[in-house]
């Protein structure tokens, strides 16, 4: 039975749901309530703020749209058919980005571009017959509705390369189907890497790296409520219990969205639930044929776009406080290494939008703008995170072991003394320098940097993407006009 929310769903409406028994793993012991664990608890607590706010913005019609019962819907389940609309999507991405400073990738409007791109192209899953394209809408309305938290898992372990997985040492160690009945079918398996599934409402699964003929057994493409039997998540170490206090670990103690290795302990899944069922051909169109790639990422550059501004602002701040701001070479630094980009990435996302694919009625980012975003953003958040680190020094170094230096009658004067400089107090000083490191260099910050890397595939998947999406007809005719003018 659906529930018809008055608006959209409560902070506490969407923790309330996480207290579902879920089997999630720590150190080889069940945790019992996620939104109370200390691993979990705080992340739970900021996207449970950003659904109050979105509660509180349902009227306003920069990020909800007018949905077919005369609701005001989320912005992100809005099926975009023009550049408008896609200003729109733009604006919640934003929406939902800015109060984590784009440190949290997966947020439920990551997943909901991908449901709502299927479901404006539910004529590839109705190939198979037109009960998965109706499937595919109905679950897209129930989230919709109901403002489900997606996350989800489509990249199998790093088994072998070199062989398919109907040819690994042993049959499902990808996730597949060991049966069927006639209520649905039997999946076992695991799959790499599902971020953020310990605090979402469903799991979406299937597979973005191509299967091959022989594969049929691993082809499916679904959905499961989280809390379903045999469905059990191995979260790698949170980084929120090895935060200190939040002074020294700003970002580690509140923002981690938790990668977890999910795996199927023959789960059942009922066919209500199956948008495709053993097709190595759909499963292996169904990301780049509908519009959901494109529009994934063009959340996922929206957000880099925040996240791009939260490091200008840390890169000038500690220029301020070092009193360097004013130099030639510092500014040509923050101008040229990272201002640049910022600019660059805004640009590309506004182009994305401006110049969509329109084709059967549905608007996709521009895929030229989305694949050359996600080709440089691989590599320049590397020289990013190189040029905040030079701009630092020793500056991460130099700094009192923890908070409590600054409340310890022993070491409180010269920690006050010591630690200061010309433009900020030594607590303003060391709270910045602190912040800065947890973004670029804690276990926290190496994982956002493999994320920026790897979210979507590496480099060069991106770039081969990046080569079948420019115009290089175009290209061509420009160097056949020149040839033919002598
Ligand atoms: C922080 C983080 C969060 C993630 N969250 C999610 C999530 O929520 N959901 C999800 O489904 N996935 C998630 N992923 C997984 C991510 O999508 C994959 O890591 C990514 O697609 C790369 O796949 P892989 O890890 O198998 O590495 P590979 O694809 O195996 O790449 C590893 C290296 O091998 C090279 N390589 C690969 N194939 C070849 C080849 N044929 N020839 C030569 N070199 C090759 C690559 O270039 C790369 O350098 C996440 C990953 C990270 C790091």
């Amino acid at each position: 039975m659906w529930h018809v929310w008055p608006h959209m769903r409560s902070g506490d409406d969407y923790i309330r749901r996480l207290r579902d028994g879920r089997a999630i793993y720590l150190d080889g012991e069940r945790v019992k309530d996620v939104t109370r664990h200390p691993a979990f608890a705080e992340p739970v607590r900021r996207v449970a703020d950003i659904y109050d706010r979105a509660r509180a913005a349902a009227d306003d019609p920069a990020v909800t749209f007018v949905g077919p019962d005369g609701r005001r819907r989320s912005n992100m389940w809005l099926v975009p058919r023009s550049a408008d609309d896609l200003a729109a999507r733009r604006r919640v991405h934003r929406f939902w980005a800015e109060p984590t400073y784009g440190l949290m990738g997966r947020t439920p409007d990551h997943v909901a571009c991908v449901l709502t791109a299927f479901a404006s192209w539910r004529q590839l899953f109705d190939r198979a017959g037109r009960e998965f394209g109706d499937r595919v809408v109905r679950f897209y309305e129930r989230a919709r509705d109901d403002d489900l938290y997606v996350a989800y898992a489509i990249v199998p372990p790093q088994i072998d390369r070199s062989a398919p997985a109907h040819r690994h040492p042993e049959p499902f160690l990808h996730p597949g189907v060991v049966r069927e009945t006639d209520a649905g079918i039997v999946v076992r398996g695991s799959h790499a890497i599902a971020t953020s599934v310990t605090m979402a409402d469903w799991l979406f699964v299937s597979y973005i790296t191509p299967l091959v003929p022989g594969d049929e057994a691993y082809a499916v493409s679904f959905v499961l409520p989280v809390d379903a039997e045999g469905l059990r998540l191995y979260p790698r170490r949170p980084y929120a219990t090895m935060a200190t206090s939040v002074y020294d670990y700003p970002l580690s103690s509140r923002f981690d969205e938790v990668d977890t290795t999910v795996v199927f302990d023959d789960v059942f899944v009922p066919w209500e639930q199956v948008f495709i069922d053993r097709n190595v051909e759909l499963v292996n169109a169904q990301f780049h044929e509908t519009p959901s790639h494109a529009t994934a990422n063009f959340q996922s550059l929206v957000r880099f776009g925040v996240k791009l501004e939260f490091l200008a602002g840390l890169a000038m701040k500690l220029a301020e406080v070092q009193g360097g701001d004013a130099e030639a070479g510092t500014q040509a630094t923050l101008g040229g290494d990272i201002a640049t980009f910022c600019a660059t990435f805004d640009a590309l996302n506004h182009a994305a939008e401006r110049f969509p694919l329109v084709t059967d009625g549905v608007a996709r980012p521009h895929p030229q703008y989305i694949y050359a975003g996600m080709s440089l953003q691989r590599r320049v958040i590397v020289d990013l995170l190189r040029t905040l680190r030079e701009l630092a020094g020793g500056a991460f170094q130099n700094v009192p072991s923890s908070e409590a230096n600054f409340l310890a009658d022993e070491t409180r004067e010269h920690t006050t003394r010591y630690f200061q400089s010309r433009a900020a107090g030594a607590r303003d000083r060391i709270k910045l320098v602190k912040l800065i490191w947890d973004f670029v260099g804690t276990e926290f910050g190496g994982r956002h940097l493999q994320y920026e890397m790897f979210y979507s595939a590496s480099q060069t998947v991106v770039n081969r993407r990046m080569f079948r999406s420019y115009d290089w007809n175009r290209a061509k005719a420009m160097v056949d006009r020149c040839l033919g003018e002598y």
